[in-house]
Order: structure tokens, then C-alpha cells, then sequence
């Protein structure tokens, strides 16, 4: 057999691997603070704590001790190609903070992973599961790669052998992962199978989002967007508007944005423009978001290369900046961060802008959305839905329980309401908006735990 030959993929910069130390600064360096004149979603999490802990009047060292992640791991994943040759990758998991229990948070396959946005998603994983009330810290991770180049084989060793390189710093008390950007239940499979493999037995614990042939939680897929739409129902009622024939633009239509749509499009919402990566579609008249899916699995049967049907029928083509801006009851950024941003968060015309995605709106464009009237549903919230039902399947396995999809989702109401009421509440209190009631909440919390538990030693 032809030894493999160690080249690295061309797009793929290589970064020194290792622990980073938890002193680290983590204040940005000029070329974090912008990305073609952007803000970073790191500067973003970092800004929006420094308005809470204001706000919260907090201790200066509590938010410091905030700012940084307790942890940063980058290593290095070496696989064999389907070609014979070796790769190698750059994985990241970064964990905020845990006083409220074990680092929660999902991994992303992403070509723009980097370790600063990584810390960011790693941060608002605190506050969500703060806002949540659910005991977990936060965390993500995320490998530098582009998985619609990858068969399903590469993908498995990428899996495996990232989790080898992150085994000592997860664990079901410790770090639970979870599915996040191009990552499934599949993925969720491997990670644990490699975890149970080191350990010799089976730990199902390990992870979240799982296939619920392997001790996965009914209503895992759909959770995010189910808790989503019990959030939009509820700001409904403070906006005093009705729910059937609201109109609807989801930008997005991965888990969240395509369950998003069906759940929307069965409350009878009418869904007028939906996008993904390439482009979107518009039908002033309504969008079947089921028929749309269907013709996507016909067409594009193989993993991740699904696009959505640019030239659907009765439908104008637009791209996903046109998405933004059309005029609408409920607007769902469900895709990346930084999508509203100073630059066309003036032609935003929606009702109510529910956050699906973590991070799309910058805090300049989300201090103007506020002054514009619209009312937000922040992420931290919004989105907060995934990992109560992480949280839930994390119960069922320990407990070795199965619980129906109704038991599922009748305790993720009750938990996503209190959440949006909690919310709310805090921003009467306050006489805030609904982002920095949010994080004035989940920020008060962990503080409020960093204070009781004192500093070790
Ligand atoms: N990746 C999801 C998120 O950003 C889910 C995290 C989890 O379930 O742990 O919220």
C-alpha cells in the first residue's frame, strides 16, 4: 500500500495547537476588531457584557473574570482523504464559564471558524443558558472546514478525530456537545461512539442532539425552532398582532429556519420570502415551506448540497441583503451573525425581528430596530430552545428515561415562556429593550453565582 503523502489543504492556514492559557488576553487585536470594516462577533459579546455589567453596576473584576473564556483548546485534526491524502484541519473549543454547571454548547464545520468567533458563540452560550435558567455553562466549538467538500467518510474520521484531540476537556459533568452549523444527529453518533470507545463503555451522556436510536431526545431536531415560535407567540401578544396570516421572511433554511417555516406555516403564518446561502425567493401570495423542502430532497438527494429552488414557481428570485429588507410582519434571521447591520438595518420593515440565528444584529443596528419601534426577540432567548432540550435529553439519559414528544415539548413551553416573561419582566424593571433585559438577566445570574461561590483559592 502507497504510504499516504502529508501535504495540507491549500485554504487551510495551520495554527499552533495546544491549551491556550486562561490568562490569555482576550482583548482584540486590531485585525479581530473589524473584518472588512465589520464588526467581529466577538467585539459584539464583549460589548453587549459591558452594557449589562453597567447596567448591573457590576464589580470590574467579575466582568473581567466575564470577558474571558475559562478555557481555549486549538488543536490540530489530521484525516485521510478519500484521494489517499492527509489534511489537516484546525478545531477550536472554547468554554466561557461553568459556575452554573457543566460547559454546554454546540461544534460548527464552517470555512470561516475561527477561535474569536468561536469565544463569541462560547460566551452567549452562557448567557442563554443563563436566560433559559437551565444548568449548564457555555461553550462551542467548531472545525475550519468546508463540509460540502467532504464524503460522508471524511467526515466521520474529521469527527473522531477531533473528538481524540478534545476527550480530556469533555465529559457528561464536564463538556457536552451538541450539533450547531453543518453538524447532525450524525455527527453527534461519532463523537459519542469515540468518547464510549475510550471510556469502554457507552456513555450517551456525552453528548446532545443524538439520534433517538441512540438515546436522543424526541423533538431534538425541531427544538430550536419549536421554542422559537412559542417566543414569537408570546411577543405576539405584546404587539397585539394575530399570528394567522401574519406575514413571514426567514433568511436561512437549514434545522432552524426550515422547522421555523413548517411551524410558522401550520400557526397559518404566511411565509413570503425564504433564502439560504446563495440566494432567496419571493411570493408576496405565500410560500409552501413543505413543498419547497421536498423539492430540494429531490433534487439535491446528497448530503449538504440541498440548495433552495431559485426559480420555485410563482416566486421572484432575490438575494439574501433584498431578503432583509422586505416589508413583513415577523423577520427571522436564522443564519449567520452580522446580517443587520448600520447599513440596512434603515430599510429593515418588520413588526417583530425574532433572532433564530446567534449574533445577526450588530448593537448599532439593534440600538436603531429599538428606536424604530420593532420589537426584538434576542437570540439569547430566541434561540434558547435547542439547549433546553439538550438539557432535557441530557436528564433522560442520565435517569436512562425516554420521554414522549408531547412530554418534550409541553416542558419547553412552560420553560420558554418563563424565559420570554423573565425577559419581559426585567425589561419593565429596567425600563430597557428586550437584548439588554436579556443579558442584564443571564449577566446578573452567573454573577450573582461568581459572587456566592467566592474566588478559589
Ligand atoms: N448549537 C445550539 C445553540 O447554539 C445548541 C447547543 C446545545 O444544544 O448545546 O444553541
Amino acid at each position: 500500500m502507497k504510504p499516504p503523502s502529508l501535504s495540507t489543504c491549500s485554504h487551510e492556514r495551520i495554527q499552533p495547537f495546544g491549551i491556550r492559557s486562561p490568562n490569555s488576553d482576550f482583548t482584540l487585536s486590531q485585525n479581530a476588531k473589524t473584518q472588512n470594516g465589520n464588526i467581529t462577533p466577538l467585539e459584539v459579546a464583549i460589548q453587549q457584557l459591558d452594557l449589562a455589567s453597567e447596567v448591573l453596576d457590576l464589580d470590574s473584576t467579575v466582568c473581567e473574570i466575564l470577558k474571558k473564556p475559562k478555557r481555549s483548546v486549538i488543536v490540530s485534526v489530521p484525516i485521510k482523504r478519500e484521494n489517499d491524502v492527509i489534511n489537516v484541519f484546525t478545531g477550536f473549543r472554547v468554554q466561557h464559564n461553568d459556575i452554573r454547571g457543566p460547559y454546554k454548547g454546540g461544534i460548527r464545520y464552517h470555512p470561516d471558524v475561527t477561535l474569536e468567533e468561536v469565544t463569541a458563540l462560547a460566551m452567549w452560550m452562557t448567557w442563554k443558558c443563563a436566560v433559559a435558567d437551565i444548568p449548564y455553562g457555555g461553550a462551542k466549538g467548531g472545525v475550519k472546514c468546508d463540509p460540502t467538500e467532504l464524503s460522508i467518510g471524511e467526515l466521520e474520521r474529521l469527527t473522531r478525530r477531533y473528538t481524540t484531540e478534545i476527550l480530556n476537556i469533555i465529559g457528561p459533568y464536564q463538556d457536552v456537545p451538541a450539533p450547531d452549523l453543518y453538524t447532525d444527529a450524525q455527527t453527534m453518533a461519532w463523537i459519542m461512539d469515540t468518547y464510549s470507545q475510550f471510556k469502554g463503555y457507552m456513555v450517551p451522556e456525552i453528548v446532545t442532539g443524538k439520534p433517538v436510536n441512540l438515546g436522543g431526545s424526541e423533538g431534538r431536531e425541531g427544538a430550536t425552532a419549536r421554542g422559537l415560535t412559542y417566543c414569537i407567540h408570546e411577543a405576539a401578544k405584546h404587539v397585539r398582532m394575530r399570528l394567522k396570516g401574519a406575514t413571514v421572511v426567514i433568511q436561512g433554511f437549514g434545522k432552524v429556519g426550515w422547522n421555523a417555516a413548517r411551524f410558522l406555516h401550520e400557526e397559518g403564518c404566511k411565509i413570503i420570502a425564504l433564502s439560504d446561502v446563495k440566494g432567496g425567493i419571493q411570493n408576496q401570495k405565500g410560500i409552501d415551506p413543505i413543498e419547497v423542502y421536498e423539492y430540494q430532497k429531490r433534487a439535491y438527494p446528497s448530503h449538504y448540497k440541498g440548495t433552495l429552488p431559485l426559480e420555485y414557481d410563482g416566486c421572484t428570485r432575490i438575494t439574501n441583503e433584498e431578503l432583509l429588507e422586505i416589508k413583513c410582519d415577523i423577520l427571522i434571521p436564522a443564519a449567520m451573525e452580522n446580517q443587520i447591520t448600520e447599513k440596512n438595518v434603515a430599510n429593515v420593515n418588520a413588526q417583530v425581528v425574532a433572532e433564530a440565528a446567534n449574533g445577526p444584529t450588530t448593537p448599532e443596528a439593534s440600538k436603531i430596530l429599538v428606536e424604530k419601534g420593532i420589537f426584538i426577540i434576542p437570540d439569547i432567548l430566541a434561540n434558547s430552545g435547542g439547549v433546553t432540550v439538550s438539557y432535557f435529553e441530557w436528564i433522560q439519559n442520565i435517569h436512562r428515561e425516554h420521554w414522549t414528544r408531547e412530554q418534550v415539548y409541553s416542558k419547553l413551553r412552560c420553560q420558554m415562556v418563563k424565559a420570554f416573561k423573565d425577559v419581559f419582566a426585567t425589561k419593565k424593571d429596567y425600563e430597557t429593550d428586550m437584548r439588554t433585559a436579556a443579558m442584564i438577566l443571564a449577566v446578573g445570574r452567573v454573577a450573582a453565582a461568581l459572587r456566592t461561590l467566592g474566588l478559589w483559592p
